[in-house]
C-alpha cells in the first residue's frame, strides 16, 4: 500500500522493507568489522527500536549481549522541568563498550541524555547506532559513530516508530503528507 491513514493524518510511502533490511545489514557488517574484538552490550532504546534491533541481531556474527532500557518522562521538580529516568539499566556495563541502538535520532537530546545516564554506570566507552538520522535536525555535538539511513527533518511512521501509538507495526516506512 503506498498511501495510508493513521488517526487524522495521511502518510504516503517512503522507505520500503528491502531497502531499510539492506541498509541494516550494511550496519551489521560495520559493527562486525570495528567492534568485533571487544566485549560488547547492545542497548536498545524502547518502544521504537523493536524491529530494528531484531533484523540487525540476525546479522551480527560475534558474541554479544543485548539488552533494552525505557526513557520514563516525568515533571520534576527541579528548575530543569521535564526529567528523563532510564528504567531497566544495571550496573553489568561496567568497563564494557555500550552501543546505543536507536530508531531514528533527531535533535539528539535524547541520545545526550542517555548518554549522560549511562556514564554514572561507568562503561569502557558508549557508541550510538541508529537506523535513521535527521541531519538538518541534529543538534548536539556527540558523534553518532553509526549511522542508516539518513532522511528530511519530516514526521515518520513504521517499522517500530509510532504516531501517537500507532503504526509501529508497519514493515514500510511512511512520511506524513498532511
Ligand atoms: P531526539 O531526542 O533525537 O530529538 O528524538 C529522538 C526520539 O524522537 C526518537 O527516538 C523517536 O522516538 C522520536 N522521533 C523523532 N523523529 C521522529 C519521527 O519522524 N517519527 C517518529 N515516529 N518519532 C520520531
Ligand atoms: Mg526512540
Amino acid at each position: 500500500m503506498n498511501k495510508i491513514k493513521i488517526l487524522d493524518k495521511s502518510f504516503s510511502i517512503f522507505l520500503h522493507e528491502k531497502k531499510i533490511n539492506s541498509k541494516i545489514s550494511k550496519l551489521a557488517e560495520e559493527l562486525n568489522t570495528h567492534e568485533k574484538s571487544k566485549d560488547v552490550v547492545f542497548l536498545g532504546i524502547l518502544n521504537g527500536c523493536f524491529m530494528f534491533v531484531s533484523e540487525l541481531m540476525k546479522n551480527i556474527d560475534f558474541d554479544c549481549r543485548i539488552s533494552f532500557v525505557k526513557l520514563a518522562s516525568y515533571q520534576g521538580t527541579s528548575s530543569t522541568g521535564n526529567i528523563k529516568e532510564l528504567l531497566g539499566i544495571n550496573d553489568d556495563i561496567k568497563d564494557k563498550t555500550v552501543i546505543i541502538l536507536e530508531d531514528i535520532v533527531d535533535t539528539g537530546y535524547t541520545i545526550d541524555h542517555i548518554k549522560k545516564e549511562l556514564k554514572k554506570h561507568n562503561p569502557a566507552e558508549i557508541k550510538t547506532c541508529t537506523m535513521l538520522f535527521k541531519p538538518e535536525a541534529y543538534q548536539s555535538k556527540e558523534p553518532i559513530e553509526y549511522k542508516g539511513i539518513e532522511i528530511p527533518n519530516e514526521f515518520i511512521v513504521g517499522y517500530g516508530l509510532d504516531y501517537n501509538g500507532y503504526g509501529r507495526n508497519l514493515r514500510n516506512i511512511y512520511q506524513v503528507t498532511n
